[in-house]
């Protein structure tokens, strides 16, 4: 993908993505397809649920922050 674009200063943004850090473990932030649906024994429920990386753009100018769902996982 050619590298977005800054909407506000013009500024070509640096890829990078979201890091989640819950459950002890570090991963990258992913779209699920769908509203959340809550589970009280398993927390979010993604049964079947689609789900696609985020790759994330930051602008190093202002900060400003724009992501992308890229290939399916
Ligand atoms: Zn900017």
């Amino acid at each position: 993908m050619k590298t977005p674009k800054c909407p506000k200063c013009s500024q070509p943004m640096e890829e990078g993505f979201i890091l989640d850090q819950a459950h002890n473990f570090q991963s990258a932030e992913k779209w699920v397809e769908g509203p959340p649906q809550w589970s009280f024994w398993t927390g979010l429920k993604l049964n079947g649920r689609k789900k696609r990386q985020v790759a994330t753009y930051c602008c190093p100018k202002c900060g400003f922050l724009e992501s992308y769902a890229t290939m399916e996982d």
